[in-house]
C-alpha cells in the first residue's frame, strides 16, 4: 500500500487523497476541505484574536520569572524559526529545550548548538533511555492508542513522542514557574482554536488517563517517569502555563523560513525524509501510518500550506513522496518490527 501513495486519486487543488477520512470531491476534482469557506473564515478569526491576546499575555508576564518562556526546540526549521521569533520579535528571555528521542539527525544536533549560540539562549537536552523510546515507538506502531481524529493530523509515533515533549516541558515550566510554553506547530498540524491555550489541570489528568494506562500495561511502570506529573508538583503551582504556537500567527512561506534561519548557521540535514528537518524515525512513522490508514499523516498539514499559498502543490507532493527506504529499514531493524506485525496490529 505504501508504494500506492503515488497513484491514489488526490484533490486537484490540495494533496488530500481519496483515502482521507470523510473526503468528497466535486465535479472539478476539488475536495470538500478546499471548498469549506466557513472553515477558512473561522480560522482567520482565530488567528486575529490569538495575535491580540498573545501580545497582551507576553506584555503582562515578561520579565517576571527566571525565564519568560520555554521553547520546545526540535532543531527542525519550524521550531528554529519559532525560537528566533521568541527572542527577536517578542523579546522574551528563553530556556530552549530539546527532547532527544534517540533518532535526531547529527546535523540537527549541530544546528541546535549553532542556533542557541547565535541567539544567546540557555538550552537543555533531555534523553530518555533508548530502550524506553524504542518500546514507546513499538507500542505506538502496533497498537491503536489514539483517537482516529487525532491521527488525521499526526502519526501515532509522532504523537507519543510529542506527549513526552509536552509533559517534560510542562514539568520544567511548573518547577521553574515559567509562564509560557512555546512550540513550533503550524495550522494544519493543530486546529486554529489551539494557537494558544491554558490547560486545566483536572481535565489534563482525566483526558490522559486511558492512554497512560495503555502504555503502562504494554511497557511497564517506568512510563510514569516520562509521561506523568506528580500530584505534588501540579498542586504546588498557582496557575498552569499558557501553550502558544507562534508560527500559526505568521504568514510565511517555507522558503522564507529557510532564508531567515540561514544566518543562524542552520543547514538542512541530508538524512531525513521530505517531511522532516530533524528526525530520522519520521519516514518510518509515515510508513506505519500509510500502511494502516492508506494516506500520509502529512497530507492535512501540507494541504493547509497549499491553501494559504505558502507552498506549491508540486513542492508538497515532492515532500510527501520523499520517504527514503533506507531510513524506514533502519527504524524497522532498531525497533525489530516488520510489515506483517504492523498489519496484524499485535505486540510481540
Ligand atoms: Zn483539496
Amino acid at each position: 500500500m505504501h508504494n500506492n501513495i503515488k497513484n491514489v486519486k488526490r484533490c486537484t487543488k490540495c494533496i488530500l487523497s481519496a483515502n482521507f477520512p470523510r473526503i468528497k470531491f466535486d465535479e472539478k476534482g476539488v475536495c470538500n476541505f478546499c471548498n469549506n469557506e466557513l472553515l477558512h473564515s473561522t480560522e482567520q478569526e482565530d488567528i486575529t484574536s490569538a495575535t491580540l491576546e498573545v501580545q497582551k499575555l507576553f506584555d503582562d508576564k515578561r520579565g517576571k520569572s527566571e525565564y519568560d518562556a520555554i521553547v520546545c526546540y526540535s532543531g527542525g526549521k519550524d521550531s528554529t524559526y519559532t525560537l528566533k521569533l521568541a527572542v527577536e520579535k517578542y523579546k522574551l528571555n528563553i530556556l530552549s529545550f530539546t527532547l532527544d528521542n534517540g533518532f535526531i539527525s547529527p546535523v540537527a544536533f549541530k544546528n541546535i548548538e549553532k542556533v542557541v549560540t547565535a541567539l544567546g539562549v540557555d538550552h537543555i537536552t533531555y534523553r530518555p533511555s533508548y530502550e524506553f523510546m524504542k518500546g514507546l515507538y513499538r507500542v505506538s506502531s502496533l497498537e491503536n492508542i489514539y483517537n482516529p481524529k487525532t491521527l488525521t493530523r499526526i502519526s501515532s509515533n509522532c504523537n507519543s513522542c510529542i506527549s513526552i515533549i509536552n509533559i517534560t516541558s510542562l514539568k520544567i515550566a511548573l518547577e521553574k514557574r515559567i509562564p509560557f510554553i512555546l512550540a513550533g506547530f503550524t495550522l494544519g498540524q493543530i486546529p486554529s482554536n489551539t494557537i494558544y491555550y491554558q490547560n486545566n489541570y483536572e481535565f489534563f489528568k482525566e483526558s490522559r488517563k486511558p492512554i497512560l494506562d495503555k502504555f503502562k500495561s504494554e511497557i511497564g511502570p517506568e512510563v510514569s517517569r516520562y509521561m506523568e506529573i506528580s500530584e505534588d508538583l501540579l498542586k504546588s503551582s498557582e496557575s498552569f502555563p499558557h501553550n502558544i504556537n507562534l508560527l500559526c500567527m505568521e504568514d510565511i512561506t517555507e522558503n522564507e523560513i529557510l532564508e531567515k534561519i540561514k544566518p543562524l548557521g542552520w543547514i538542512k540535514p541530508g538524512d531525513v525524509d521530505g517531511c522532516s528537518t530533524n528526525c530520522r524515525i519520521n519516514s518510518f512513522n509515515n510508513y506505519v501510518h500509510t500502511l494502516k490508514f492508506g494516506y500520509s499523516p502529512y497530507e492535512l498539514e501540507l494541504s493547509h500550506l497549499i491553501r494559504k499559498n505558502l507552498l506549491s502543490r508540486e513542492e508538497a507532493l515532492e515532500k510527501l513522496f520523499d520517504q527514503p527506504e533506507d531510513q524506514i529499514n533502519y527504524a524497522k531493524s532498531e525497533l525489530k518490527l516488520d510489515e506483517n506485525q504492523i498489519l496484524k496490529n499485535k505486540v510481540v
